[in-house]
């Protein structure tokens, strides 16, 4: 077992943190969400940000 904290693995950063949101079934930690509103579409960790978001975000279809 891990540490009885409730840390959780972040998807975004891989670490293990203690806060977050989790989106869909993947956890997000406040530092990474903070990033990510605040990082613009031209700099460089937009596009990391995005490749993550895309390997968490698949959306299953409703048939
Ligand atoms: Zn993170």
């Amino acid at each position: 077992m891990k540490q009885s904290d409730s840390f959780e693995h972040c998807g975004i950063c891989e670490e293990e943190k203690a806060k977050g949101i989790h989106l869909y079934t993947t956890f997000i930690c406040t530092e990474c969400e903070y990033n990510m509103i605040h990082t613009e579409p031209r700099e460089e960790k937009y596009n990391y940000y995005l490749q993550k978001l895309k390997n968490i975000n698949q959306p299953k279809l409703y048939s």
